[in-house]
């Protein structure tokens, strides 16, 4: 009697139970199916990296953008310490929330105009223009923005410097940081001079992880699309010992104003070529569906005077906020010169996640 109660029973719970298995099966299946077509893509994109090569996968960084959209990066960078950064940019940055790289001549801090017309300050394209003081830039770095050394003095001759001028200028300008209150493990060539000095390189290789140069619009994270410059990675030295054109000591970086004398723009003409600037990095990160952003350019962009002077190495205020407003409704994520890393094992740059 019990087994022809318990038999059936059993029989339904079992047909229950395998029926459960099978639906859950099932929807296991769907549930995984789009996992799989992600990682396969994610495969076939590793194995097409000879194409397309990936430099680094940044989810973090395309989080304003739509799945399979390009991710659209840009570096912000002032030189020189002119007041006009703190009195005119700073308000237009702050307005679109942000942050840059300031690379100050230390012994230019809290110059008036007058004072930066004497007679000892020598070959500097900014004679005569008024400098931030400390507090300004203390607060901008209060402000999460990033303070770098642009040596003591912002002379001409670093190539031809004895030892200790040289370790003046580059040493010092970074202990005149901190003396300030101020961290910093970057560094910006006056006129480019000693980017590829080997002298230089080392000396700025002691005190500085990083150190920005130009001129290009775009930096390249493998350093290996500069068709003047062949070089498959950012090692500092090529094989026949010179020093390479991209590295970790030599960032790339884009002067918006050496193009606008170069090319004499006016500012919609200026404006035109900041565009194109800024989206020629979008035939590089291109993104497969199914990731989430592959960075391999950027462009840093290198700034002196907002003021509306037209001066040589000044941008009018308005075409600034026309540019930091287009970056803004065009998605662009502007990031810190210090989210760029140095790989030693690749010899190449990543994102840090932020
Ligand atoms: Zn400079």
């Amino acid at each position: 009697m019990c087994f022809s109660i318990l038999i059936p029973r059993f029989e339904s719970n079992l047909l229950k139970i395998v029926t459960w298995i099978v639906k859950l099966v099932f929807v296991t299946s769907l549930l995984a199916a789009p996992l799989i077509l992600v990682a396969e893509a994610h495969i076939n994109n590793y194995n097409n990296s000879s194409s397309q090569p990936i430099i680094s996968q940044v989810s973090n960084t395309s989080s304003s953008n739509d799945a399979g959209a390009p991710t659209k990066l840009a570096i912000i960078t002032f030189d020189d310490g002119y007041k006009s950064q703190y009195t005119s940019a700073k308000p237009i940055l702050d307005h679109y929330g942000y942050r840059a790289s300031f690379f100050i001549v230390c012994n230019f801090v809290g110059k008036t105009a007058e004072e930066m017309n004497s007679s000892s300050i020598v070959n500097f394209v900014g004679k005569g223009v008024e400098q931030m003081s400390w507090q300004d830039i203390m607060t901008l770095y209060k402000h999460g923005n990033q303070i770098g050394a642009h040596t003591m003095d912002h002379l001409r001759n670093l190539t031809s410097m004895s030892n200790s001028e040289l370790d003046y200028e580059i040493r010092q300008s970074k202990q005149c940081l901190v003396d300030h209150g101020i961290s910093t493990t970057t560094f910006a060539y006056p006129y480019e001079n000693g980017k590829d000095n080997s002298t230089i390189v080392e000396k700025i290789s002691k005190y500085y992880s990083y150190a920005r140069a130009g001129s290009y619009p775009l930096m390249f994270l493998h350093c290996d699309h500069y068709k003047a410059h062949p070089q498959v990675d950012c090692r500092t030295y090529l094989p026949n010992g010179k020093v390479s054109v991209a590295n970790r000591y030599s960032i790339i970086g884009w002067s918006h104003d050496s193009d606008r004398r170069k090319y004499s723009y006016n500012d919609s003409q200026m404006l035109d070529r900041f565009i194109e600037v800024v989206n020629s990095q979008n035939q590089y990160n291109k993104v497969l569906p199914g990731q989430a952003g592959a960075v391999e350019a950027i462009p840093i962009i290198v700034y002196h005077r907002i003021e509306n002077s037209g001066l040589q190495y000044s941008s009018n205020v308005s075409l600034f906020a026309e540019e930091m407003k287009y970056l803004h409704d065009n998605g662009f994520k502007v990031i810190s010169l210090t989210d760029l890393v140095y790989d030693n094992a690749t010899n190449s740059f990543y994102l840090k996640n932020s």
